[in-house]
């Protein structure tokens, strides 16, 4: 029950609804799981506070102490510097402002620790335990209520001059589209994400469309989700066919971008809009055909992420696991 393989990691990912703490050991399995409610209103030392309790919790599952963890890996969302090992804002933890968060959980759980963002993470969670192991060059997608992504080149994950590289969903798609939250008009995931899904059914419904989505939220358009939407479609509504088929060709607008820069051997997609399948990804991927270099098409795969709700947790502890042991043997 309590045997111990070599370089144990103590993942944590911190969400901004939930905080996922495991024991993980260097082949992904996961020894013990903790997860908790973040108390993301309660400010910064409270959720400081969790982490370390969740920390503790899924030491104790596995019956494992610190001194037998050879690494902290944490994965947070927002804009982070790993070198620095700081958080600098996050939209999900109000309040947070240039947080030495490593460091802070370093000392509280006297174990090295290391900070990534979660879905730099997640891409290294892909790399190591995932779809993409043996891959070398390529790029992690999550398509959800936002776009994030992590670059891999060569085995590590790019991270820029700051940290701050990836924010794939905030390149410029339309110079003249909606308002992102970012502040700049016409992001990728403000045109290809589950809010832009729904946003754009509610537009359609408030103009009066032809649809049943309201049908499945009792006639409440507040209620109007990209699962919702996706319901409507599988049972034949045309507007909420044409609608996913719509984010789908600005998916592939923005694939046909990361093509053609990053000439990638692989794109691993997740996220809960990717759940909606062909329907969204068939004209994505025709899209990303028509336009990208004939040549980088070909080369790129494209395969679906497997982790799913661990990638964060598991992510995190890939990177430790990296940082401690360099990159994995062939
Ligand atoms: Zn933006």
């Amino acid at each position: 029950m309590c045997e111990n393989a070599d370089d144990l990691i103590l993942g944590i990912d911190l969400g901004g609804s939930k905080i996922l703490a495991a024991v993980v050991d260097p082949q992904g399995r996961m020894l013990s799981s903790d997860e908790s409610v973040t108390p993301a209103t309660e400010g910064c030392e409270v959720v400081i506070q969790s982490i370390v309790d969740s920390a503790r919790s899924a030491l104790e599952q596995a019956c494992v102490a610190i001194s037998e963890i050879s690494a902290v890996g944490i994965g947070a969302p927002g804009i982070s510097n790993p070198e620095a090992g700081i958080l600098f804002t996050s939209p999900n933890l109000p309040g947070w402002r240039e947080v030495l968060l490593r460091d802070i959980i370093q000392d509280r759980l006297g174990k090295k620790a290391f900070l990534i963002n979660d879905a730099n993470a997640a891409a290294l969670g892909e790399f190591y335990f995932g779809a993409a192991r043996g891959a070398h060059n390529f790029i992690y997608i999550t398509l959800s209520t936002g776009i994030g992504a992590g670059i891999v080149i060569d085995g590590t994950i790019y991270t820029g001059a700051i940290g701050t590289a990836g924010e794939v969903g905030h390149m410029t798609i339309d110079d003249n589209g909606p308002v992102c939250n970012c502040g700049n008009k016409g992001c990728w995931e403000v045109l290809a994400s589950g809010t832009a899904l729904a946003r754009e059914a509610k537009r359609g419904i408030q103009e009066g469309v032809r649809t049943s989505i309201l049908k499945y939220v009792d006639g409440d358009l507040e209620r109007v989700t990209a699962q919702v939407i996706h319901k409507a479609a599988e049972q034949g509504d045309k507007f909420a066919k044409e609608l996913i088929a719509r984010i789908g060709y600005y998916v592939g607008v923005g694939l046909t971008n990361l093509i053609n820069i990053f000439n990638p051997e692989l794109i691993v997609i997740g996220g809960g809009l990717s759940n909606i399948g062909d329907m969204l990804l068939g004209p994505a991927f025709k899209t990303a055909g028509q336009r990208a270099y004939k040549e980088a098409f070909q080369a790129v795969r494209f395969a679906s992420a497997q982790l799913g709700r661990n990638s964060g947790v598991l992510g995190a502890a890939a990177f430790a696991l990296q940082k401690i042991r360099g990159l994995p043997r062939e």
